[in-house]
This record gives C-alpha cells, structure tokens and sequence, in this order.
C-alpha cells in the first residue's frame, strides 16, 4: 500500500496533465479569458507564460494567407481584441509615420526622469507596427507603460518579425488588452503567437505582459500617476557594471569581477532592477 500509493498517484497525475494538454490546446476562437486574479501579481518579470505557453486558437484558423482584424473600440473607447496571421506581405516596407494624433483609452501625459525616453506612456501597438505596417489605428492603440511597450512585448515582436522574415512562413498572433472593470488604461495583454507551416516548432507561445512601470504607481481607472510611495529599503550590494548583475557583498562570484566593472552600490534592489540590473542566480540578493 505504502508502496503502490505514489505510483497510483503519478499515474493518475500523468493522465490529467496528457488530458489537460490535449482539452486546452485550441478548443476555441475567443482569446482566453484572463482575470487579474488568475495571474500572479506583477514582480520583476515583465510577463509570465499563461495556459503553460499554449495558445488558443481554434484549428480552423490555421491559415497561411496573412489578415488582421481590429476590434471595434468599445461604449468606453477602449481597444479589444487584434488578430491576425502574419506574413511577408503584410510588413510594412515604410517607416512609421506619426501616431501622436491617436488618444487611446487613459491617455495621458507624463514625465518620470528614470524611465526610458522620460514618457511614461507610450501609444502601444497591439499588433506591433514592423508585424502589419498599422499605423496611426486607433483599434490597435492603447495606452501603454514603456515597460509594457520594450520589456514586455518587444521580444515576442522581434521574434515573430524575424522568424516570418528568415521561413517566409506565418504566424497566427492576437493580442487581447485585459481592462478590469470600467478603467481606461488595460491592466496588460495577452499575447499568444503560432506559427502555421511548421505547427508551432518556430514560434508558439502564450504569455501576459503587465502594463506596469516600476517605480510608478498608476491609477488604471483614469491613467493618472504618481511616483510609487518608497518601501524600498537600502542594501551594500556589488555590481557588475558590464553584465548589468548584482550581487550580495558575501558572494564568491563577486571576485571574478574584472575591476573595471566592478562597483559599490548603496541603494534599494528596487532601484537597481529599474537601471536594468538583475539579480545573481547564486546568490539570490
Ligand atoms: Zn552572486
């Protein structure tokens, strides 16, 4: 009994997850439905894997002709869902022209000396502008951090950019804007991506990217904000200046830091984690 109960339960285990893959795996065309509650609360990661990384599209739409579709905006004017099948041909071949003219949900203008190009909101394409050459959209607009904008979403841009460029092949992609309630301003996106000639061996995922902006504390209701209230305590910690790590004075990785790169740092991980710094694997600071 003692013996047998474990390998009952790792059978039992091993059947639900292979049941579990096979139902979640595209039963339905509607974006999944995320609730902020389901997901984990924003924490250094600028996203996390939904539905373990699978996506939801519904087989049906396994196209490699390229289209996009816009939601319409919403009694509120916020943006819903942006889908499309990414090919070559639907790739801009111009620069971008300007968009300062769209005022998405929660617009608002604001300055924070320690984000990235001072802005603390960006016109953020859902489906991003190298992908279907959109431009000044205002269904593919909304008001984004430029956290969201370059940490979040960038990547899974680039990557789907580039892997259409180097196969020729396409892409199923949809970004859903997740709104809590009535606010103006999206608590983050789903983003799922498949690639439809290989069946997801170049491109699949399904991730959530937070609308957030370490170190700023944003009303989503109405898109004010304000510079987050300190809880950040201060720490002697030791940098790496070139791999952009750092470390716990204690950690013996920090002696095979080249002097040149080496620094002190007195101050909040918080703040260190906002100059792109990440903590050491090893010593966990
Ligand atoms: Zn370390």
């Amino acid at each position: 009994m003692k013996r047998s109960f474990p390998v009952v339960l790792a059978c039992v285990l091993a059947l639900c997850l292979s049941f579990s893959a096979c139902t979640f795996q595209f039963t339905t065309t509607r974006p999944p439905t995320v609730t902020l509650d389901s997901l984990p609360a924003y924490a250094e990661s600028p996203y996390v894997a939904i539905n373990d990384n699978i996506p939801q599209f519904d087989p049906d739409d396994y196209t490699t002709a390229s289209f996009e579709t816009y939601s319409r905006l919403d009694a509120l004017g916020r943006c819903g869902v942006a889908y499309a099948c990414i090919g070559a041909d639907l790739m801009p071949t111009e620069p971008r022209g300007s968009i300062g003219q769209v005022k998405p949900s929660g617009w608002q203008t604001a300055k924070y000396d320690f984000v990235d190009g001072r802005y603390l909101y960006n016109r953020c394409h859902l489906i991003g502008y190298q992908l279907s050459g959109e431009n000044a959209n205002e269904r593919n607009l909304i008001t984004g951090t430029r956290y969201l904008n370059v940490q979040g979403m960038l990547p899974f841009e680039n990557m789907v950019a580039d892997y259409v460029k180097e196969t020729g092949h396409h892409v199923l992609y949809r970004v859903t804007p997740v709104f809590e309630g009535a606010e103006l301003v999206a608590r983050g996106v789903v983003m799922e991506g498949y690639s439809v000639e290989d069946e997801g061996e170049g491109v699949c995922f399904a991730v959530f990217c937070y609308n957030v902006q370490p170190g700023v504390s944003i009303d989503y209701a109405t898109g004010k904000s304000a510079l987050a209230e300190s809880d950040e305590e201060s720490h002697a910690y030791i940098l790496n200046t070139n791999s952009k790590k750092f470390h716990d004075p204690s950690c013996p990785l920090t002696k095979d830091i080249k002097n040149a790169n080496k620094q002190t740092y007195n101050g909040s991980r918080e703040n260190l984690i906002r100059q792109g710094y990440a903590p050491c694997k090893s010593c966990r600071p």
